[in-house]
């Protein structure tokens, strides 16, 4: 972060560089395009569950390594980290994510996946990347030839994090746990980027400050005493309890956090019980509970604790018999994007790919753990920005006849490979190369 202020104060003047330099990157981007198509394909084909990412995983890695990247593999399961070490300067982590989905792709795309594996659970699943993390591992890699082929532009250090399980919430945890900040150089800054389906390909999506919600998955086990279906005045129904927790939990957002405040509660899972004239004697209720700030996650948190200890006592439940909580660790939390690096960042694009390219986005409710890369014990600023990834001619269609557009996660998920690609490559190296703009070059041009 020290160099911030030196650089900021010449940051016209690489602009002008960069400007000089936009026909050379696009031309490198053309000539590298076919091998990076292949690897999309390559990647899409073969898309491996959070956790299992072994091959891709091992296929990325041989990537970097042929560039003369330093790599490591296995940190935090199947994370690894390509180092590429270019003389005195700021460290700068790049960051992709690998994992793909557990569900069958519909695209009916030639390349679509047809692949099936073994779930986390234990059951047959197909496999897709309806997340589009292919994409934005052929990005990464596109990106880190690109920091090659430019050396001369920059300099500083350059960390390409893979990074595994971003769909469960686990992977920059596990890779931090596993040492990512103590085994290599501790970054200045990290950036990422995520496809977007609601965006044209060739676009690109920014927004300074928050971007997507901090997440918490909660069980909520609701106890009861059982009894027949037809004496339910013999026993204490927690399918009943239960209903009345789920309707006094929508008071929480409601009537417990300021309207200014962004949060969520939903209950998305509700079990107990087996035939029809059973009253069991157990519940269990799976929430997921959103926020963008510590405070109001904690109110949640409680307000549910609160909620349902006390409806069960009215219920007239002993104290042995109140209900009891799982939170899933880790807590994923929110993203941030750091507003100086965000603007940065939007002059960047609106030079080299163009001012009516760049669009400011909305906040979500989503979640993403690369907020975990800026929020480690020094914390350093991040910015995530979203990569069109839509046919444009489709969007305008869907547009004028009102069809809906398969999100993230649909298995009708379908980005258009090279103008998202190109945009990604260009635009990620070029804001990485403006972090860590050479300043001998510039003082040279200078003279
Ligand atoms: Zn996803
Ligand atoms: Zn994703």
């Amino acid at each position: 972060m020290r160099f911030n202020k030196v650089f900021l104060t010449l940051s016209s003047f690489i602009l002008t560089i960069f400007t000089g330099q936009a026909q050379t990157v696009d031309s490198y981007v053309n000539k590298i395009y076919p091998e990076l198509d292949a690897l999309y394909k390559h990647l899409h084909q073969n898309p491996e569950i959070s956790s299992q990412e072994k091959e891709t995983s091992a296929r990325i890695a041989l990537e970097l390594r042929s560039l003369g990247y330093d790599v490591t593999e296995g940190i935090g399961g199947y994370g690894l980290v390509g180092v590429l070490k270019n003389g005195p300067g700021p460290v700068l982590l790049i960051r992709s994510d690998m994992d793909a989905l557990p569900m069958e792709e519909k695209t009916g795309l030639p390349y679509a996946s047809t692949k099936k594996t073994i779930g986390n659970d234990g059951k047959e699943t197909y496999v897709a990347h309806s997340c589009g993390h292919d994409i934005h591992m052929t990005v990464f890699v596109g990106t880190a030839k690109m920091m090659v082929e430019f050396k001369d532009s920059w300099r500083g250090t350059l960390l390409m994090v893979g990074q595994p399980a971003e769909e469960t919430g686990m992977g920059a945890w596990k890779m931090m746990n596993d040492g990512l900040y103590e085994k290599f150089p501790y970054p200045d800054y990290a950036i990422a980027l995520h496809d977007d389906p609601f965006l044209p390909a060739g676009m690109l999506g920014y927004k300074p400050g928050p971007l997507m919600a901090g997440v918490d998955m909660m069980n909520v086990t609701v106890y009861g005493e059982g009894a027949h279906g037809a004496a339910p005045h013999k026993g204490i129904d927690p399918i009943v309890l239960s209903a009345q927790m789920i309707q006094a939990y929508q008071t929480i957002v409601s009537r417990r956090i300021a309207p200014t405040d962004p949060a969520v509660v939903t209950v998305g899972s509700i079990q107990g019980g087996t035939v029809h004239n059973i009253i069991p004697d157990e519940v269990t209720m799976k929430l997921t509970l959103r926020s963008y700030s510590p405070e109001v996650r904690e109110e949640m948190i409680s307000s549910v604790k609160r909620i349902s200890e006390n409806l069960a006592k009215a219920a007239g439940l002993p104290d042995s018999k109140m209900p009891t909580y799982w939170i899933r660790e880790p807590h994923t939390p929110a993203l941030i994007n750091d507003v100086d690096l965000t603007e940065q960042m939007v002059k960047v694009f609106k030079n080299n790919i163009g001012e009516d390219k760049v669009v400011e986005v909305e906040a979500q409710m989503i979640g993403e753990d690369f907020s975990r890369f800026g929020m480690q014990e020094r914390k350093i600023p991040i910015t995530m920005f979203y990569l069109g990834a839509n046919d444009p001619e489709f969007l305008k269609e869907a547009e004028e006849k009102g069809l809906d557009i398969p999100g993230l996660h649909s298995p009708y998920f379908a980005p258009l490979p090279e103008p998202t690609i190109k945009t990604g490559v260009k635009a990620m190296s070029l804001f990485a190369m403006d972090i860590l703009k050479n300043q001998e070059i510039m003082l040279d041009e200078k003279k």
